[in-house]
């Protein structure tokens, strides 16, 4: 048997991975990234292929990834989590700095950031391993970092769909539920107010769709 409630209890952070190529900047949310290696100190991603991230920093051959902090803005998420890099410049909303390497990246709800060269890649079928040697990183605060599972039980998101963790909602209760078709935020009650907007990506109740048994 395969039960995929079993791939929840895998304890994974947050983090916004970007990189830029040509001028051209992208950036996406993972909850993928690992410690590989301390000497020399070397992590890895593991992304969709089908990314506009991916594609960028298999071009530059650097990228940045930053820890989310627990108390980072949903618009954070909603912005790089929920959107593509081909049709906007995730980073214009916010306050952007540039590492050593000429990476893009954010602070603002981050704990942690570090600056990557690509050393390995390895294809996984829809998704790509990328090994990076950290070049520099920093401590941004003391904040907790965000969770996945405090980021799915307590700000009741979910992944984008071409995430290597995504999961329909499995529906454990008799509780009536509704699911934002952009992010799979779930809300809980009998009705949808009208006036609702998705906490996480910012869609109104008519992109809600009962979750049904
Ligand atoms: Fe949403």
């Amino acid at each position: 048997m395969l039960d995929k409630k079993a791939l929840y209890q895998i304890s994974s952070g947050l983090y916004l991975v970007s990189s830029k190529n040509e001028g051209h900047q992208a950036g996406c949310i993972i909850n993928t990234l690992m410690q590989v290696t301390s000497k020399p100190v070397q992590v890895s991603i593991t992304i969709n292929k089908e990314n506009d991230t991916t594609g960028t920093i298999l071009k530059s051959n650097v990228f940045h990834v930053t820890a989310l902090a627990s108390n980072v803005d949903m618009n954070v998420i909603a912005t790089f989590g929920f959107q593509s890099s081909k049709e906007i410049d995730k980073f214009q909303s916010f306050e952007t700095k540039y590492d050593t390497l000429d990476n893009p990246y954010i602070e603002e709800g981050m704990n942690a950031s570090f600056a990557c060269k690509v050393v390995h890649t390895l294809d996984v079928g829809s998704h790509i391993i990328i090994v990076g040697e950290v070049v520099e990183s920093e401590s941004l605060s003391q904040e907790n970092s965000m969770t996945y599972a405090y980021y799915h039980d307590v700000k009741k998101g979910n992944s984008p769909k071409n995430a290597p963790t995504y999961q329909e909602e499995i529906k454990t209760d008799k509780k009536t539920k509704w699911r934002c078709k952009i992010c799979g935020y779930i809300y809980e009650g009998e009705e949808l107010p009208a006036d609702f907007i998705c906490p996480i990506c910012g869609q109104p109740a008519s992109m809600f769709e009962k979750v049904e048994d």
